[in-house]
């Protein structure tokens, strides 16, 4: 930790992956011996670069871009991009070691990485964001390419940013090299279910720890955070399978709508209009509040559904689920409940799906686009989203196995990180020390 001063996320998330696995390091000695765990825990490489850029004004603003390629032993380093104010190198780090274990519980071949900028695309005209995007890209398309790194989306990047940052990596390079980024748009070799991906993979996710308890969503009330892209197709899918959505968010506070969130308005002004979560509850008349500057946790719910940020379940958000009846929670953002949060949902006997397990859908589904890439092919929405939910599904079971096999019956945190790390740490051994 000496040697990463200040990175209080990346160290938060090092030290929840490392409670894990230490009996997975007391069965394979050769794991210590070869000093895995200091390795897997140094990039590969990270690359800080200065992004200028020039605003409708002609105002010169100087942002900061990273790219932290953190492990290739299981592929091309694989992860998406942010573009948030709160960016700086220890959000990015944290993102990129999670990114390992998600992918190599994937089964894929991919890597882990992560990148992104301290950029914030609010209130920021189309034309900024473009030149933004433009200029970003500009620099980070001498570390990418199909073999190399292939960035995605994530917070404030969306199909609009990954379409500006294909197109300058095109002009660029004079190469429609489609696989290079994920996340695109159909027009121009983006893949079925993509956008939909982490948030439907997350709600199938937790459909199958409810099936394993020997129950479903239906009927079940449920509260998601955000009102991004995780928590728009989170929405739909469990409005899908028979749950009902009261609450969901934005930085600005969350809105209550009891008879079930309306999904094509919030669509309509999340999403088309860009506007703040308030303006749906004014759309929607009488039947929905708005509560500015509140966490949504305080809502009752039997389901909750992190999708927005991290650390947003605080120890004291935990307690005020389990009292209001909580009995899941798949987090669809990646580390949004604190360690505190984790262990009152673990003591209470809440059925915790770890960000690393129940969000590797959005990822599972950029290694299909990147299949789809190689071989010029592309698959019907049908055929993705059984891939899909054949892989969530097949994630989900190893979880449980594994905790299973290590005498943890049910601890998904454990069962995801074990698992992960076990596929990756192999390919270290047998790539040899490099
Ligand atoms: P979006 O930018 O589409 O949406 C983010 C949502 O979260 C917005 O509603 C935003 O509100 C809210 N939010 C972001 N930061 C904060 C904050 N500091 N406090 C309160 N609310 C906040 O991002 P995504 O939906 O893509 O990502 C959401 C989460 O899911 C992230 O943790 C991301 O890492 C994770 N994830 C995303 C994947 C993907 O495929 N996109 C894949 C796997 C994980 P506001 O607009 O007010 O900022």
């Amino acid at each position: 930790l000496h040697r990463n001063p200040g990175e209080i996320e990346f160290h938060q998330a090092v030290r929840e992956v490392l409670e894990s696995i230490g009996p997975v390091l007391a069965k394979h000695p050769e794991y210590a011996d070869s000093k895995i765990i200091e390795r897997i825990c140094e990039p590969e490489r990270q690359i800080i670069f200065r992004v200028p850029w020039e605003d409708d004004r002609g105002e010169v603003h100087i942002n900061r871009g990273f790219r932290v390629e953190f492990n290739s032993a299981l592929g091309p380093y694989k992860g998406g991009l942010r573009f948030h104010p709160s960016v700086y190198l220890g959000i990015v780090k944290f993102l990129g070691f999670e990114q390992i274990f998600k992918n190599s519980l994937t089964g894929l071949p991919i890597g882990g990485g992560k990148g992104g900028s301290d950029f914030d695309p609010k209130g920021r005209s189309q034309r900024e964001v473009m030149r933004f995007c433009q200029s970003f890209m500009t620099e980070l398309y001498r570390h990418i390419g199909e073999y190399t790194d292939v960035p995605a989306g994530d917070i404030g990047v969306g199909g609009r940013e990954v379409g500006y940052l294909f197109g300058q990596y095109k002009r660029i390079t004079n190469r429609y090299e489609s696989g290079v980024i994920t996340g695109k748009g159909l027009s121009y070799g983006g893949a079925q279910v993509r956008t939909e991906a982490t948030g439907y993979g997350c709600a199938f996710f937790v459909d199958e720890m409810l099936k394993a308890r020997g129950t479903s969503f239906d009927g079940k009330r449920v509260v998601v955070s955000g009102s991004g892209n995780v928590a728009l197709y989170t929405i739909e899918k469990i409005q899908q399978l028979g749950g009902v959505v009261v609450a969901c968010s934005d930085s600005s506070g969350y809105v209550v709508d009891d008879a079930g969130i309306d999904l094509d308005l919030l669509k309509q002004v999340k999403d088309v209009e860009r506007l703040r979560v308030d303006a749906y509850a004014k759309r929607r008349g009488g039947e929905a509040s708005f509560v500015p500057g509140r966490s949504v946790w305080e809502v009752p719910c039997e389901v909750a559904m992190p999708s927005a940020t991290q650390n947003e379940i605080t120890g004291r958000d935990a307690e005020t689920l389990v009292r209001g009846g909580c009995v899941a929670v798949g987090e669809g953002a990646n580390m949004p409940t604190m360690p505190e949060g984790i262990r009152i949902f673990q003591e209470a006997g809440v059925a915790f799906g770890p960000g690393k397990a129940a969000n590797a859908g959005g990822v599972a589904t950029s290694a299909l686009e990147m299949q789809q890439n190689a071989s010029r092919d592309s698959w019907s929405f049908e055929f993705s989203e059984r891939r899909l939910q054949e892989i969530m599904r097949d994630i989900h079971a190893r979880c449980l196995a594994t905790a299973d096999e290590y005498g943890m019956p049910g601890d998904y945190v454990a069962g995801a990180n074990i698992d992960g790390f076990r596929r990756v740490a192999d390919a270290m051994l047998a790539l040899g020390l490099i």
